[in-house]
């Protein structure tokens, strides 16, 4: 009864054809890019303006009903997945680049945005949107904001917060704020700072102000081939330390490599044990003697082979590989769990290893795909959930290695979020008091708790 009352309320305030309600339109939104949590909404609605995600978040908070944003629902950590049931907002409709001003280098966005429509639109102006996540083909900038999310040439450009200037939120209320300014060092608190990333939990953004980043003049891409995983690891600790910062590092390893061979035909040794990609971008000048540098880390790391792209289409079908990685993963098993974990560079070699050790003491395949430049560490773990006991072993063995990551020195998220996957582990990270403040905080902008309830912080806090 509650629900049938709430989605004529939800009809009325937006129109019934952008309410979805029948259990074959809902089942589209019970799960995110990860297999292992579902859980099926109340209602989806599609709003079309600020105003109308305003009204329909009034419709549920007055029932007490969650909310749960949603952009194109690749997150992989279950941010988008409705485990206590409520209502879905999908940003979809709210697509359009709004403005883009060369001369301020900004954008004006609504937050269904894909995140490579966003660059494509500034590409005639020789600008882009420099945070670039491997899903940037389907993931939009609105989820990007909530997740924070990092990408390949986020090592030299930043991340997604790097790039945000300002947003419009709906509270949980239905009131509509604006936070930040396109002018730098405004003044007040940073709270554009604490909800990008808060993965929904504060409010819901429907329309962001963004950096765009000029085009560099010269971009040089290379395949660096090991023959070993651990001197993979310890060449790009190598580089860093000799104080290049390239605009991309990147590593593969294992079966991946031939799996995304077979699918992309990217150029990609299939026998390799480690691949790294390695980009270095800039003035035309100075990217030789860089490149002189690299080639010289990687030999003396025991690089069997460097390889590098010599015009556009190679560096694409390089890239192609890497961005397509996760897809082409499919030939080796039908699910996945890519955990997410950071650790000091310098310890990648010992917690890659350590990683596989997890993997192989559980059964399960496991292939790295990660930005190894910002000791981003993305143990991808391969299996087939119609296996029973499958889910709850792929759960502890990304517990292990989450655990070996703090132990080293590092943390549990390093782009996708806590989401649900993570947030008991928080408590590894913070004290009862901290995650008190952070509760607090968040009680501030959602007294009532109907902003994605349960989301990145622990179930039982103290
Ligand atoms: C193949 C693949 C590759 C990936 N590569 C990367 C990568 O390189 N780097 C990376 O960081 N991530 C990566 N991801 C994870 C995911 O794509 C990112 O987290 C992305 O930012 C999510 O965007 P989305 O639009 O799909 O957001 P969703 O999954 O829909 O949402 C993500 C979170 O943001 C919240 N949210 C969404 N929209 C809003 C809004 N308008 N207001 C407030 N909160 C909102 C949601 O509630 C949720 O908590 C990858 C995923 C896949 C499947």
């Amino acid at each position: 009864m509650i629900r049938e009352t709430l989605i004529a309320a939800l009809q009325s305030a937006i129109g019934p054809e952008y309410v979805l309600h029948r259990p074959e339109e809902l089942m589209l939104y019970e799960y995110d890019g990860s297999a292992l949590d579902q859980a099926m909404p109340d209602v989806v609605v599609l709003p079309g303006s600020t105003a109308e995600v305003a009204a329909a978040v009034r419709v549920a908070a007055n029932m007490g009903v969650p909310v749960v944003a949603r952009g194109a629902g690749t997150g992989l950590a279950g941010g988008t997945v409705p485990d206590q049931g409520g209502m879905v907002i999908s940003l979809a409709r709210l697509n359009r680049v709004l403005t883009i001003d060369p001369d301020s280098r900004t954008a004006v966005v609504q937050p269904g945005v894909v995140n490579l429509d966003l660059s494509l639109a500034a590409a005639p102006y020789g600008l882009h949107f420099a945070p670039d996540p491997s899903s940037q083909r389907s993931s939009t900038i609105g989820g990007n904001a909530g997740s924070n999310a990092g990408g390949p040439h986020c090592l030299k450009y930043g991340v997604t917060t790097n790039h945000i200037l300002a947003a419009t939120l709906v509270l949980a209320d239905g009131g509509v704020v604006r936070l930040g300014s396109s002018a730098t060092d405004a003044p007040g608190y940073d709270l554009l700072g604490v909800v990008v990333g808060s993965e929904g939990t504060l409010g819901v953004i429907t329309e962001l102000t963004v950096r765009l980043t000029r085009n560099a003049e010269d971009v040089r891409t290379f395949l660096a081939v090991f023959d070993d995983l651990e001197a993979a690891g310890a060449c790009v600790s190598a580089i860093i330390a000799e104080g290049i910062i390239p605009a991309a590092l990147e590593m593969m390893s294992g079966e991946g490599i031939a799996a995304v061979e077979a699918s992309v035909h990217a150029g990609y040794p299939p026998d390799a044990r480690a691949v790294l990609l390695i980009e270095i971008d800039g003035l035309r000048e100075d990217l030789a003697d860089e490149a002189k540098r690299i080639a010289a880390i990687c030999t003396a790391s025991g690089a069997s082979d460097l390889r590098a792209a010599t015009d556009a289409a190679q560096r694409a079908r390089l890239w192609a590989g890497r961005k397509g990685a996760l897809a082409a993963c499919g030939r080796i098993a039908p699910h996945y769990h890519i955990v997410d974990g950071v650790v000091p560079r310098s310890r990648l070699p010992e917690v890659l290893r350590y990683s596989e050790e997890v993997a192989a003491r559980y059964g399960m395949k496991v292939v790295n795909i990660f930005h190894a430049g910002d000791g981003n560490l993305h143990p991808l773990l391969l299996f087939d959930l119609r296996v029973p006991g499958t889910r709850e072993r792929a759960i502890a063995a990304g517990e292990e290695i989450l655990k070996a990551c703090v132990a080293a020195g590092g943390t549990i998220s390093g782009e996708h979020g806590i989401g649900i996957e993570k947030r008991d582990y928080m408590p590894w990270l913070f004290s009862a008091q901290d995650l008190g403040v952070f509760a607090d905080l968040r009680a501030v902008f959602d007294p009532a708790g109907v902003m994605n309830p349960g989301k990145l912080l622990p179930r039982v806090i103290g």
